[in-house]
């Protein structure tokens, strides 16, 4: 038997981080084990559910890389078969119909409050037969009276939950649609789920989904809740501690490698190693080495980890994601060196792809005005020989080499007996507009002759303009 896991997201929002770990979580377990991934969407709620959120969930998955083998199936799209299950379930006497008013189940609830019981539903109707023909009603299901539930869950270990806990869920509402425990069941057996891995928050929902499905005659797949995810103060992670969806960390110049990794140790470990390939991951992960508590978001790790990406990717993968940023921010690439060029000279340099266009848009852009501190401090009076010099002697290089270019800013410095300090930094503010940049060489041959030798006679303008002001 092949192994099927799923994500089946609800389209209420974006793909937040908890969701994308558990998505990563079935893709890697499916990848490790040779089996199939399903994404199921679960858009039965029509007042809570978007094409909009639909279309960021699945941006999202294929961001990350998690490509599912099967689907999307939308459960919109499944109402005859959630309807034919609960006529069966209801013909095999598995189910009842139950004609409480909201007003009834209220006063239930509220008495049994008052005898300090637990409120639940008393199943007054379960047996009766006397069926009024002109009143709405809901369909429950018969859940069984007696015994024990038991989980075997695959990370959180044995849970057993007595059938006394549980009441008779309601699987179809009056006007006949299905409820969400009724779809996932139907949808998990359907679809031969053999692995249900899903946030914890479900916990509660699976003795119920196991009992319907036991009534089915369907086979009960593994079951494995992975814990929640907690912001650096200790609470559920959520939007109060800043960016929670994934397509955010995107904007905010994340590589997905660095946060498929981020998040796979978030809830798992491999002794204590810390980075991981994805084909590594595929290789090693298993459920049984996730953590039951609850881990909590850690943005340094995250920074850090990108760092490595950054350092370690090849520059032509990275260029893809750094492609988008640039265009982001309308810099025009055909306008100068190649991305990938820039990303081998200013990748050590940054934390994230969206400092690196920060950084780097000199290459493709002519600055408006140079950064105050750097100009006062370099572009003064002294500067205007050395400047002036290099920018005659890089005016002779009929070859635009970084080894050429290296030579004749040397040369100049010799010619004047002074240290590279005093003609390195007027010419790094001249053609960068700042004080950082990487190597002089290799930064004025990727902005290139033309625009080197205007920046400079520009930076000249400025010196003399400021000498007359002064
Ligand atoms: N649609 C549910 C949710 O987004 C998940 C259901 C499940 O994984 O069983 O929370």
């Amino acid at each position: 038997m092949s192994l099927v896991t799923r994500f089946a997201p609800s389209p209420t929002g974006y793909l937040h981080v908890g969701g994308a770990r558990t998505a990563l979580f079935s893709w890697l377990y499916a990848r490790k084990m040779g089996g199939k991934f399903i994404l199921r969407i679960e858009d039965t709620d029509l007042e809570r559910s978007s094409q909009e959120s639909v279309d960021a969930i699945l941006e999202g998955m294929h961001w990350l890389g998690l490509a599912h083998d099967e689907g999307p199936y939308y459960q919109t799209k499944r109402f005859d078969l959630y309807k034919e299950v609960v006529a069966q379930l209801l013909a095999e006497g598995k189910a009842y119909k139950c004609f409480c008013t909201v007003e009834e189940v209220d006063a239930m609830r509220e008495a049994q409050t008052a005898a300090g019981e637990k409120p639940k539903y008393n199943g007054m109707w379960r047996d009766r037969t006397d069926h009024p023909s002109d009143k709405p009603y809901v369909i429950r299901f018969k859940n069984p009276l007696d015994g024990v539930v038991v989980i075997n869950d695959l990370i959180k270990g044995r849970i057993e939950i007595a059938n006394a806990e549980l009441d008779d869920l309601i699987i179809a509402r009056s006007d006949g649609t299905p409820t969400y425990n009724l779809t996932v069941v139907v949808d998990d057996w359907k679809m031969g789920i053999t692995h249900v891995i899903r946030g914890d928050d479900h916990v509660n929902n699976t003795p119920r989904q196991m009992n319907i499905l036991a009534a089915l005659g369907a086979t009960i797949p593994e079951y494995a809740h992975v814990p929640m995810i907690l912001g650096d103060d200790g609470k559920r992670l959520s939007k109060r501690h800043g960016a929670v969806g994934v397509m955010q960390y995107r904007d905010n110049g994340f590589l997905p490698e660095a946060l498929i990794n981020y998040l796979v140790r978030l809830g798992w470990s491999h002794g204590d190693q810390e980075i991981f390939s994805l084909d590594e991951l595929v290789q090693l992960f298993d459920l049984s080495a996730c953590n039951r508590a609850p881990s909590a978001f850690n943005t340094d790790k995250l920074i850090w980890l990108n760092q490595h990406y950054l350092k370690t990717l090849p520059p032509e993968h990275i260029a893809t994601q750094l492609a988008w940023h640039l265009a982001q921010q309308q810099l025009d690439v055909s306008n100068g060196p190649a991305i990938t060029e820039v990303i081998k000279v200013q990748a050590e340099r940054v934390k994230t792809l969206k400092e690196l266009v920060e950084v780097s848009r000199y290459f493709y852009e002519d600055f408006a005005e140079f950064e105050e501190n750097a100009a006062k401090k370099h572009l003064r009076g002294v500067a205007a020989e050395p400047l002036a010099l290099v920018l005659a002697k890089l005016t002779e290089l009929t070859e635009w080499t970084t080894d050429a270019i290296h030579q004749q800013i040397n040369a100049a410095a010799d010619a004047l007996g002074v240290g590279m300090g005093k003609v390195g930094m007027p010419l790094r503010v001249a053609v960068t507009g700042g004080g950082n940049s990487p190597a002089l060489d290799v930064t004025l041959q990727l902005i290139g002759k033309t625009r080197t030798l205007a920046r400079i006679a520009l930076a000249l303008e400025y010196i003399t303009q400021r000498a007359e002001n002064a």
